[in-house]
Parts: structure tokens; sequence; C-alpha cells
């Protein structure tokens, strides 16, 4: 089966609402676009959460540096974890010059033999794309040879954006693994989650109450996910797309083959995790679930809103500048509004174009959105008086220079702000550096300077 997703179709999915109105193809490869990560990157995040899996980088070692272990992707998976373990074929100039086939296929025999993972990914990299090693023949046979599913994702470096490579690695999963094994048993309110990764155990906050409400999460892309589970999302009623644009293609596709239609939404701050739990119960048509839904996010928000009071008194008056990336640009700053922190600007240059459009919405006509966060977040603290930057760990230095506090929003982050309970670990942790004297101390001129 030939299972190289066609790029230019990716390029060009008709379920992004600007495809509708303008002729601008998304995630259109630019000149540096893989200095924020690149497309192998993009879809290792994707797909690393499955830590029944084992994933086979299929380059140089230094690939697998890139991206392997930067986030901390919750599992509750009880058996053997293997993304604790980097495995990579590290391609030499002697497989570039005659081929690195036999390499690739000695390592998928060595991790069957001592890893016994539930399905392999091979990730294809720059290297090994343009040598033009045929990974899905060797990908074919290994599946043949040992039982286990093993998916060969097309995704390597120079195709473009982090954001593409998180499509085709949903593309890998459509083509080799969703439909490919029934569900023991089906309910009615059956549930994939598509684009969650259970960053910091984001996930966990929420799955909770939709358990509670008797909405089940057949499989996940990826966060805490299975194999076993994620070959039966087919028979799911329900596609909820949390967080990432990226697998609207998946989705698209989902819905035309199996007829599952999907929703995106958020579960960052009080009001996008209310409305995201009610917008499930009401896609999943059920007036009972609806009511009950209902019930369950007023005890929820008094619950929070009672807990919240303090930090709420405290952070009055303050302002913040976010720059993040994706759907963060907008869900994390309705999160910050939560707490009554006013969000003078969010980075929207590695966003979508709906997730722009959510940007202006959420942060209203007077807020910025930077399309150069780097040359303009500095400037814009100035100019607002902001109190606290949300950034990654690059723009810790950016906060110490204007001796204002510093939160790391991104997947760095130690701690989940998903759902209610991460509403307020937010808040603590924002309180905590507000009132740390470490980022005024350190942008303090010494005594002797003027
Ligand atoms: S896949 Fe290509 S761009 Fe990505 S880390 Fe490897 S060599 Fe670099």
């Amino acid at each position: 089966m030939a299972t190289k997703p066609k790029i230019k179709q990716l390029l060009d999915e008709s379920a992004c609402s600007h495809n509708k109105t303008k002729k601008v193809a998304c995630n259109a490869p630019k000149p540096g676009a893989t200095t924020g990560g690149c497309a192998f990157e993009g879809a290792q995040i994707a797909l690393f959460p499955y830590a029944d899996a084992a994933h086979l980088v299929h380059g140089p070692m230094t690939c697998l540096g890139t991206s392997w272990e930067t986030r901390t992707t919750g599992t509750s998976w009880q058996g053997r974890d293997l993304t604790q373990t980097g495995f990579t074929t590290d391609v030499s100039l002697n497989d570039v010059v005659f081929s690195g086939e036999e390499k690739l296929a000695k390592a998928i025999d060595y991790i069957i033999e001592y890893y016994s993972p539930e399905a392999l990914f091979v990730y294809v990299t720059c290297v090994t794309a343009l040598i033009g090693d045929d990974i899905d023949l060797i990908c074919k046979r290994a599946a043949e040879k040992y039982d286990v599913p093993m998916i060969p994702v097309h995704a390597p470096g120079f195709v473009g954006s982090k954001n593409l490579g998180s499509r085709l690695g949903g593309e890998a999963v459509l083509a080799h693994l969703i439909g490919t094994k029934e569900p023991e048993e089906s309910t009615p309110f059956d549930i994939n989650l598509i684009g969650e990764y259970n960053v910091t155990g984001d996930m966990w906050q929420y799955t909770p109450l939709l358990k509670e409400l008797g909405i089940r999460v057949l499989s996940t892309l990826s966060g805490d996910g299975r194999v076993a589970q994620i070959r039966t999302a087919h028979r799911a009623k329900l596609n909820v797309i949390v967080c990432a644009k990226s697998l609207i293609s998946l989705t698209r596709k989902m819905e035309e083959r199996y007829g599952i239609p999907s929703i995106s939404l958020s579960f960052y701050g009080k009001r996008d995790t209310s409305k995201g739990i009610l917008a499930i119960a009401e896609a999943l048509d059920d007036a009972a679930l609806v009511n009950r839904a209902r019930t369950l996010v007023a005890r929820e928000e008094q619950k929070l809103e009672e807990k919240l009071a303090p930090y709420v008194a405290f952070f009055k008056g303050k302002k913040a500048v976010l720059n993040t990336g994706g759907n963060k640009t907008w869900s994390i700053a309705a999160a910050l509004q939560d707490l009554g922190i006013e969000v003078v600007a969010t980075a929207v240059k590695k966003a979508t174009e709906d997730d722009r459009e959510k940007a202006r919405q959420t942060l209203g006509e007077k807020g910025v959105l930077m399309m150069d966060p780097g040359a303009e977040q500095a400037r814009l603290i100035d100019e607002t008086g902001a109190d606290l930057l949300l950034a990654g760990g690059r723009s810790l230095y950016t906060a110490i220079k204007k001796g204002i506090a510093f939160a790391d929003v991104n997947q760095e982050k130690k701690k989940s702000y998903g759902g209610y309970d991460g509403l307020l670990n937010l808040a603590e942790d924002l309180k905590n550096a507000m009132q740390n004297p470490v980022f005024r101390n350190v942008a303090r001129r010494a005594p002797w300077e003027k």
C-alpha cells in the first residue's frame, strides 16, 4: 500500500476555515521555518505519548536528540514505558552511500526481540528521505514477519514546519492503525481526544469529569494513549480536537470515512473548560447528558470560584504579555482573564488563521497580536507597563532584563494548567512568580552604576 501522504493536499486542507475564504495554503514551508522545530519533530510530538509503542528514528543520532524527552507527557501505562528509551538507526556516511535499509531492518528485529512493543513507529528524517530508503517496504515486511503494526512516518524535517509534521503523524496513524481492530464494547458516548498530548497530565484534570458524566474516552491521539485503543478509534461517536488544529485533516478524513463528526475546543481556564464539557455533551446529542453536564459545570465552577477568590483579589489590575504558539495564544489568554489578569498582548506568529481570529476575539480590539514577538515583546512590556511575561524558556531573559515576573507556559512547564484544578495551579505559580523578588533584584543596577 502506498502510504506516503501528499504534502500539497495536506497544505490545502479544506477543513481549515481560511481555505474556504482565501487561497492560502496553511503550513507552507518558508525559509527558516524549521528553526522553530522541523516536521520530523512535529510528528514525534504528536505520536510520542504512545508509551506502549517503540519510536525508531531512521536517521542520524542528532535528529533523535532534537525531540526526544522534550515534553513531560504523562502516561498511566503499567507496562514498560518505551518512550524512556531513545531508538535510532544512527545512519552514517556508509549508509548514505550503500543505503540504510539493512540497518533499519536489523534495528526493527532488535526492538521486537528485546522490547516487544505493541507497535513500532519508524520516522523518516531528512537524510533517509534523501537517500531514498524504502521504509514502507521494510515496515511491511516486518509487520508480516512479527504480526505487530509497523508505522512508517513520512515527515522528514525539510518538508516544513512542526505543525505540518504533526499533521503527517496523524496521517500515519490514520493509514496504519485506525480501523484495524474492533473495540470489545461500544457505548453511545464514546469519544476520541485528538491532539491532546497530556503534557504534565493536562487531560487528567478533566477526564474524571467526563467519566462522571458517563462519557468514555475510547482512544486518544495521543496523550496517555494505547495502540490497541487508537486502532478502535473508528467506532467513536465524536472526535474532540483539543488544542491542535494541525490534526484537522485527520478528523475531516475520519468524518468522510467513518461518519464521525468533530468539535474543536480548549480545556484551559474556567470558561473554556465549562464550554468544552457542555460542547461535548451537546454534540453527543442526549438531553439527559446535557442536563447532567450543566449541573456538573455549575458545581465545579462554584467550587473553583471559592478557591480562586484570594488569587483574583491579588491579580486585580495586573497586566500580562503572552508569548506562546498554536491555540495557547488565546486559550491561555482566556485562562488569565479568568484570573482577573488583563492580557495586553499575545504572540500569533506560530498560530493558524483560526487561532489568530480567536486571539483577537479573546483580547478585544485593544489587545496587541504580535507577529514578531522576539522583537515586540520587550517594547510592549515597557509601553503597557506589563507585570508578567508568560512564554517559553527562551523569553526568560526578556523578563529578567525588564524586571518583571516570568512563567513558563510551554512544554517545559512542570505543572498542569488544564481544567478547573489546573487553573488553580496556574494562579499559584503566577502569584509565586510575582512575589519572587529575584526578577526585580536581578534587573536592578549596581549601586555604583548610574
Ligand atoms: S529531520 Fe532534518 S531538520 Fe529535522 S532534526 Fe533531522 S536533519 Fe534536522
